[in-house]
């Protein structure tokens, strides 16, 4: 589970990790508040979005007036990045960077150990630094039964700073750092960049956390922060209806019984030059109530512009499912073409059913299913493309 940036800061706050003076701000006219309240010159909006890379996107503005402040504001908080809408922003009070480092803890399987990272290179592009020059980034595994005592941390401090009250302070800050991780059962920890301010304070300007999800029952604090993306929010809903439900980018809704089946279905769409649009399993039920459910879930994602429903009868038997998609079918208004595949236990009675309304194409092979969807899905997009 990921967190803001402002959520990061406030634990980190907690455990002494120097952050900068900031507000939170749901609109550009809190912004401005916010800003006449600071009573400093200049502020950096930075949008709060769960993923990084936000500088680049154009996602931090630094500004020194009101009406910058509105402004910048304005434009970040109707931004998309990486796809994540963004509703808040932090208004924080500009430090002026001397230098600026890198520095997280993560979990490295291959040593089964914590991992601490630093690097004299801190900024965005930690990643690409990385890439080109690793040996830039200073790695140390950290043993569990020793964790980080004073001497290794001004250890690993000195590597980075040669002033004693410095390298002091940044040996505290690696010790925060590494407690918070610990405590809250962290995935990552990282602070990119702590800068060191041309007064000579160290300051964590960004702050980044990840939790282990399945130590989040021992954390209630840190879940009550979740904030699920629409995509998760939609697979959440369907949970609790007893569906499991994944989104995709393709333009073929599939509603499926059973795992394995999905699967497979997704494969023949992909094999025959398809692309599905998420798949929806329903698991072992013909509940009309369910199927209704299932389909205006599969039709209200607008990307959908052909159904494929691909059902193999074990316990449930075809006839109930062929009921069940007649009375659901009655209660859907759509004009999206459904195929369905229906075989197995009773699949012969099933299609003669749905034969008698001509909402449903039938067929019987799954081959020929996934061809008449992705068939059904041009025209449909085709016919869109001419109103
Ligand atoms: P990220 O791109 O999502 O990692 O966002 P950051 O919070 O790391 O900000 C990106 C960059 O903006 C930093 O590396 C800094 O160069 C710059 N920046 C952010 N806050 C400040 C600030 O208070 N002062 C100055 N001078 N630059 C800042
Ligand atoms: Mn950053």
């Amino acid at each position: 589970m990921k967190i803001h940036e402002y959520q990061a800061k406030e634990i980190f706050t907690g455990y002494g990790i120097p952050v900068e003076r900031h507000t939170l701000c749901h609109s550009a006219e809190e912004a401005l508040q916010a800003y006449r309240r600071m009573n400093v010159d200049r502020v950096a909006i930075k949008a709060q979005v769960l993923t990084g890379g936000r500088g680049k996107a154009g996602g931090v503005k630094l500004v020194n007036n009101e009406k910058d402040v509105y402004q910048k504001s304005q434009e970040i908080l109707h931004m998309n990045i990486k796809g994540l809408p963004v509703k808040k922003v932090l208004v924080s009070e500009v430090v002026d960077i001397a230098a600026e480092y890198y520095i997280s803890f993560t979990i490295d399987r291959n040593m089964r150990a914590v991992t601490l990272m630093m690097s004299a290179s801190g900024g965005m592009d930690i990643e690409e630094i990385a890439r080109q020059t690793p040996e830039k980034i200073l790695r140390y595994s950290i043993d569990p039964f020793i964790g980080i005592p004073d001497y290794l941390a001004r250890r690993f401090a000195f590597r980075l700073f040669d002033k004693a009250d410095l390298a002091d302070r940044m040996a505290k800050i690696i010790q925060e750092l590494y407690q918070v991780f610990i405590e809250k059962d962290a995935s990552l920890a990282e602070v990119n960049p702590l800068v060191l301010t041309t007064k000579g304070t160290l300051i964590a300007i960004d702050a980044k956390m990840t939790f282990d999800d399945n130590a989040l029952f021992r954390h209630p604090d840190i879940r009550s922060l979740f904030e699920p993306t629409e995509e998760e929010k939609l697979e959440a809903l369907a949970k609790e209806r007893g569906f499991s439900y994944v989104r995709m980018n393709g333009d073929i809704g599939c509603m499926v019984n059973g795992a394995g089946l999905a699967m497979a279905t997704m494969d023949m769409i992909k094999l025959y030059g398809g692309s599905p649009a998420n798949f929806l399993d329903i698991g072992g039920s013909s509940n009309p109530m369910k199927v209704i459910e299932a389909m205006k879930m599969l039709l209200d994602d607008k990307k959908v512009k052909a159904v494929l429903i691909n059902i193999f009868g074990g316990i449930t038997r075809g006839d109930d499912i062929a009921e069940g998609l007649l009375q659901a079918f009655d209660q859907i208004e759509s004009n999206i073409p459904v195929i369905v595949r229906l075989t197995g236990t009773n699949g012969d009675i099933g299609r003669e059913l749905l034969q008698t309304n001509n909402r449903f194409l039938v067929t019987e092979t799954m081959k020929e299913a996934t061809i008449s969807a992705i068939k059904s899905a041009k025209e449909t997009s085709a016919k869109e493309a001419n109103v």
